[in-house]
């Protein structure tokens, strides 16, 4: 590949299209996520649901969740943007805001609450945009038509968890949807334009190289505009956790995860905005893997492997999908 045909992000030295990046093109400036918490339930846990994800503790994954706990109440969401826009601006006055609707799923309410909840979070004047994250089967037309009004207004994108695209897997998750489920979701949100990302873990236990290639090819054919990749890990208070002390889970190495991280990488568009490499959880409930222990070491020990293994494969983002395609 000549220079002239390398992605943008390749001529500036990197090795796949990071999140950051992709912020500074798009809002021509420094913009942070603020998570906010609207004390939504989850289909999959409230009473009609299925017990909730083997893995799932929300408090794990959610500092803002934590720190609701910890008060004991959940407060407006315009007094939790503008709290942390104060104390974001005493470092840097200049940075802008994407609010994003981070624990649980946050279309999982009538219309107009949803309304009232995303017009809160915006009517901030630094804030930009909005993430929402959700379910696949969470999104119905009435929420997908008020997501397209607001993308007419603000910045907006949606999160889908998904985790893996086969069924087997979903179903030992007890994720109580399907890869259907997801691929239909897909379909409507990608008529309306919205922008939408979606959440995989890699490294699930069952699934072989095979598969896990074929999870890369699949989700690298989709109309997507960013991924989030998760290790699979253990937390206090989670079924898994049981699972795991029975002998029942086995959790990949640190090298086997990059080496995952960079099989998938390499099969997807060059434009695919990579919005993380590995999961951010919290160190007091995590149980495993040992390596995710310190995570603000671990992260940069992962982006560190993650980029050796492409040097060592003399390899980035984008080489096999555009071969795949040839
Ligand atoms: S969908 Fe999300 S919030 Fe609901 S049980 Fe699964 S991980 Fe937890």
């Amino acid at each position: 590949m000549t220079m002239k045909e390398q992605p943008f992000w390749q001529q500036k030295g990197d090795l796949f299209y990071r999140l950051g990046l992709f912020y500074r093109q798009e809002f021509g400036g420094p913009v942070r996520k603020i998570c906010v918490d609207a004390g939504l339930p989850c289909p999959n846990v409230s009473p009609n649901g299925q017990g909730g994800c083997i893995f799932c503790n929300t408090v794990s994954f959610s500092q803002i969740r934590r720190n609701s706990l910890q008060k004991d109440v959940l407060q407006p969401i315009p007094r939790q943007v503008s709290e942390q826009i104060r104390h974001g601006k005493r470092h840097s006055p200049q940075t802008k805001y994407l609010v994003y609707f981070q624990p649980s799923t946050n279309t999982n309410a009538p219309v107009e609450r949803l309304r009232r909840l995303y017009e809160e979070a915006i009517s901030h004047p630094d804030v930009v945009g909005l993430i929402i994250g959700t379910r696949p089967d969470a999104v119905p037309d009435t929420v997908l038509d008020l997501l397209s009004d607001l993308a007419e207004k603000t910045w907006l994108m949606l999160e889908i968890g998904l985790q893996s695209v086969h069924n087997d897997t979903l179903r030992w998750l007890n994720r109580g949807h399907d890869y259907q489920t997801f691929l239909a979701a897909a379909e409507r949100i990608s008529l309306r334009n919205i922008r939408f990302g979606v959440h995989l873990i890699l490294g699930l236990p069952g699934e072989d190289q095979a598969e896990r290639i074929e999870t890369a090819v699949r989700i690298a054919g989709l109309p997507i505009h960013s991924v989030k990749l998760h290790h699979l890990y253990i937390c206090e208070n989670t079924k898994i956790a049981e699972y795991y002390r029975s002998g029942c889970v086995e959790l990949p190495s640190f090298a086997d995860y990059c080496r995952y991280v960079v099989d998938f990488l390499e099969r997807q568009p060059p434009m695919r905005v990579i919005d993380r490499i590995v999961s951010d959880t919290s160190d007091e409930t995590l149980i495993a893997p040992d390596w995710m222990k310190n995570r603000a070491i671990s992260k940069n020990r992962v982006i560190d492997a993650v980029t050796a293994e492409f040097r060592r494969r003399d390899s980035y983002q984008g080489k096999l999908f555009q071969r795949e395609k040839e």
